[in-house]
């Protein structure tokens, strides 16, 4: 910001300093208008008078009352934070002038301390609105201070709503009785997960309040945990199919061999051995196929996420489903932004779930943009999901026959993919409804 001179009061110096040299300029213009100088001494003498006017007037020196004001007024532009104003330096080195451009240079100081201020705080907003986690500062009283745009999201509300609101009415009281660092699985306006808190005490013009931090962990963790999983699954299906595939074909050629064998073996024996031969060759080859389905898991490929419309794809999956009743509601025109084939997989995985807990009942698979999102659900009106956390663990399963990938390889796919999954029971409490919320494209 350019500093600017003070102009707050009419100058007087300049008035006082023109009414003292008026008389030589009337007397010039007196001569001009009646009468011609006569002789060079008449003009010296005019020209004389003129110079020693204008000298006294530039010489006369601003009243006491003038300076008082002249300072006030910095002093008062300073007291209301206005650092652009400056006073007028006399050319006469005294106390006054001294005093000036002390002020002045003070108002400077100040004025590069407030740039230097509004800069950092303008980078302060920019990194509390870049983080993923949730940052409030209460008063002391415990009212809502600041926000920055992950609370906002956290508490699914702006911030002019949440300013001066309560921490017990804004229901994270509790979260000050957590320890520091603590990780705990909290629901926040329908947001189930693991949040990190944290928490400190502030101190702000005296005033003491508080800091919460609530970090998000769910993607992190659960990145981490799958990570563990595909190592682990890597080892295991190697150590596994390295004894299957010898064990299978050894039975299949023992099988093959024992009626050619010289030996004579009773029939009941025989018989035995041969059911026997049979079983191991038939659980190494199911072993294997078993143990191939759980590699998928430490196989999967990078998405490629592209604009992919809904509702064909929809109706692709839909198709694969042996005339199972479906019923598709949505936008036509809805695009999202993922890899089309495995998107297909999970809402493959996620119908054949809902068909199966349906028992026969019609299931519904629907799709709706919100915010920035697609919405894709699949409802299904059977028993809901089984109670407890396991859902999503791999190899969980109630099912006899199922393999217990088929949730946690969905929700692995649409994490890669900048999205989440969920299986929650129906909005009655009847049956269950599977969320996959996925980006969509810009522009949409
Ligand atoms: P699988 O289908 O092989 O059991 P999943 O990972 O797909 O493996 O599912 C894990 C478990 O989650 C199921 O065994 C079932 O208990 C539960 N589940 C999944 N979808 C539903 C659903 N729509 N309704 C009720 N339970 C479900």
């Amino acid at each position: 910001m350019a500093s600017r001179p003070m102009m707050r009061q009419p100058d007087r110096g300049t008035r006082q300093r023109l009414v003292t040299a008026a008389p030589a300029f009337c007397a010039l213009l007196l001569v001009l208008a009646f009468g011609t100088p006569q002789g060079p001494a008449a003009w010296l003498l005019i020209v004389l008078v003129v110079a020693l006017t204008l000298a006294a007037a530039v010489a006369r020196r601003p009243g006491e009352g003038h300076r008082l004001r002249t300072l006030g007024n910095l002093v008062q532009a300073l007291l209301e934070g206005d650092y652009t104003a400056r006073g007028l330096v006399p050319v006469r080195n005294d106390g006054y002038a001294r005093l000036v451009a002390g002020l002045n240079a003070l108002a400077g100081r100040l004025q590069d301390e407030q740039r230097d201020m509004q800069e950092s705080v303008q980078l302060l907003a920019k990194t509390l609105a870049a983080l993923d986690g949730a940052v409030f500062v209460f008063e002391q009283d415990g009212r809502l201070r600041l926000v920055n745009p992950a609370g906002e999201r956290l508490l699914g509300q702006p911030a002019t709503r949440l300013l001066g609101i309560d921490l017990e009415a804004l229901g994270l009281a509790p979260l000050f009785d957590v320890p520091p660092g603590e990780i705990l699985t909290h629901t926040f306006t329908g947001q189930r997960g693991r949040w990190q808190i944290g928490h400190a005490a502030l101190r702000s013009r005296s005033q003491a309040g508080r800091l919460l931090v609530v970090q998000p962990m769910e993607r992190a963790l659960r990145e981490e945990e799958a990570q563990a999983f595909r190592r682990l699954l890597r080892v295991l299906s190697h150590e596994i199919n390295n004894s299957l595939a010898p064990i299978g074909s050894l039975a299949d050629t023992l099988r093959r061999i024992l009626p050619a064998d010289e030996r004579p073996l009773d029939e009941r024996r025989r018989a035995d051995m041969v059911r026997g031969l049979e079983v191991i060759e038939q659980r190494s080859v199911a072993l294997q196929r078993f143990v191939g389905g759980y590699a998928r898991l430490a196989r999967l490929p990078a998405p490629r996420p592209a604009e992919v419309v809904l509702a064909p794809l929809a109706s692709r999956v839909c198709g694969l489903m042996d005339g199972a009743p479906v019923r598709l509601e949505g936008d036509g025109e809805l695009r999202v932004l993922a890899d089309a084939d495995q998107l297909e997989q999970v809402l493959i995985n996620l119908l054949r779930n809902a068909l199966e807990a349906g028992g026969g009942e019609q299931v519904v698979l629907r799709w709706r943009a919100d915010g920035g999102n697609a919405r894709i659900e699949v409802v299904d009106r059977g028993p809901g999901p089984p109670p407890g956390d396991n859902l999503f663990v791999p190899f969980f399963t109630t099912k006899p026959g199922g393999s217990g990938i088929g949730l946690v390889l969905s929700r692995q796919i649409v994490e890669a993919q900048r999205g989440t999954l969920v299986l929650e029971p129906g909005p009655d409490g009847r049956g269950a409804v599977a969320t996959v919320v996925l980006p969509l494209p810009v522009g949409q």
